[in-house]
Order: structure tokens, then sequence, then C-alpha cells
């Protein structure tokens, strides 16, 4: 009956070894292989949902900072070219997979005034990436599939006695941080990472201070609550804005302006209605 469990912390006392850049311990239980074909098939499908901006002013734009920025992003990350897509939606929303995948939907560009600030939001997206976030989140999800099914099996059997073991096992999880929803530490980490990546890459890593400054006015600007949904999935805009000012002087020591690139934000960017 104690077997499930012991697969579960062998599995996790093989995984947990690692730890993100900033230190967390993370578990992840599947391959780099497997992680770039979710990522890949994916993109594939959106796609064929989402209708591409074929306006070429601002693909030129989103290609010449994406590529300032995956250039500096570790070949062990993903060995290729990366694929960028500027899709033809209002939705204030951007996002990289696994698999060297980038995807910039016309609604953000709106927000962002110039080539740093989109550094900021691809630095952003990329550090996601760099971390192995979606590895975690789905290993997080397996992990609470699996310990629910330990859980339930051994009340089925009224196996009283041992329910403290299988809760035991789900505790494991916890104490590791993988059942807990650790969205917001995700979010912490890719935004230290990404100001470290567009400050290496020549982008002014303050931008990305002034970019939540506009994505906080926005967001009280519409009367509709929550219009964006890059930020109803992120920290609040004041802690964000906090961290990224704590952080400024680190990043600012490896601004690379020798390196600063010329992407120039088209004056209009086509952009189909809400
Ligand atoms: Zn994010």
């Amino acid at each position: 009956m104690k077997l499930p469990l012991i697969i579960l912390s062998a599995l996790i006392a093989l995984t947990a070894c690692t730890s993100s850049s900033t230190g967390r311990k993370q578990v992840m239980l599947f391959s780099d292989t497997e992680l770039d074909k979710m990522g890949a098939a994916s993109f594939e499908d959106m796609k064929t949902k989402t209708p591409i901006s074929t306006d070429k002013a601002t693909n030129d734009f989103v290609q010449c900072v994406a590529q300032s920025i995956t250039k500096n992003v570790d070949k062990s990350v993903h060995k290729g070219d990366w694929e960028v897509i500027v899709f033809d939606s209002s939705q204030v929303n951007a996002f990289a997979l696994p698999g060297g995948k980038i995807g910039v939907y016309t609604g953000i560009l709106n927000v962002t005034e110039n080539q740093d600030q989109l550094g900021a939001i691809i630095g952003h997206e990329v550090g996601h990436v760099i971390e192995h976030h979606s590895n975690e989140r789905l290993s997080a999800n397996k992990l609470q599939n699996m310990g629910m099914a330990a859980a339930t099996a051994a009340v089925g059997l009224s196996e009283v006695e041992n329910k403290g073991l299988w809760m035991a096992g789900l505790g494991l999880g916890l104490q590791y941080g993988v059942i807990m929803p650790y969205s917001r530490s995700h979010e912490s980490e890719a935004d230290i990472v990404g100001q470290d990546l567009m400050a290496r890459s020549g982008f002014e890593p303050s931008a990305s201070i002034k970019l939540w400054q506009n994505m906080a006015k926005l967001s009280e600007g519409s009367g509709q609550g929550a219009p964006a949904e890059f930020m109803s999935t992120h920290p609040s805009n004041q802690t964000r804005i906090n961290q990224l000012t704590k952080h400024l002087p680190s990043a600012m020591t490896l601004y690379n302006r020798g390196n600063r690139p010329n992407c120039v934000k088209p004056k209009v960017i086509p952009t189909p209605a809400s």
C-alpha cells in the first residue's frame, strides 16, 4: 500500500536537486525534449487559430527587439533560431515557449513606448523559458494528481492508520512548493532574469519600471476591471515596480551600452478592434 508514496518520494528525490538562477528549489519531471515538443506543438496550434500580423514595420520592430534579446540567451536554453510571430490581436499579451518560440500581440505594442520597453516584455517572457517554469508547472500538476490518487486509494481501502502517511506524501509536495500555486514566485523570477537579460542585450533596464507604471495606468484607466490578460496573471504592478527598482543597480552593472540595438517603433501599429 505504501508503494505509490515510495515511488512519489523517489521521483522527487531523483529530480529535486536543481535550483533556479535565483536559488529556488525546482522539481522537474519532464525532459527538455518533451518540453520543446509541447512548446512547438502549442505554437503551431496558436498560429492556426490567431491571425498573424502582415504589417512590415510592426514585424520589423518586433523581430529586431526579439533577435537582440535571444542572441544573448545561452544555447543550452535553445540551440537553433528562435521563431518570433506577431499576432494580430488587441490583447495586451506576449509569451515565450520552450523550443524557441515567441509570440507578441499587437495589443501590447500600443502600451509599449519604445524598443527598451519591448525589450523588457520579451526579456521577461524569455526569462520564464530560461528558468524552466513550464516544466515546473507541469511537474506540479503531475505530482498533485499522483498524490491525490494515492490519498484516495488509502481512504478507499479504509487504512485509516495510514492516512497520515499519505497526507505526509502530499505534505512532501507542499514542502517543495510543488502543490502550492507558485505563479507569483515565477513572475518575480522572470522579472529579475528578464531585467538582467535586457540590460545585457543593450536595452535600458529602467524601461522595465516605466513599462509597469504604464500598465498600472492602463488598468486604472479602463473602467472594465483588469482588461489585460498580461496583467491579470501577474503580481500587482506596485509589487513588481518595487522589486524591479530594487534590482536596477545590479542590472545596470550588466547594461551593455556599446551593444545598443536600433529598433524603431512604427508610428502606427495596425490593431484589430477589441
Ligand atoms: Zn510572466
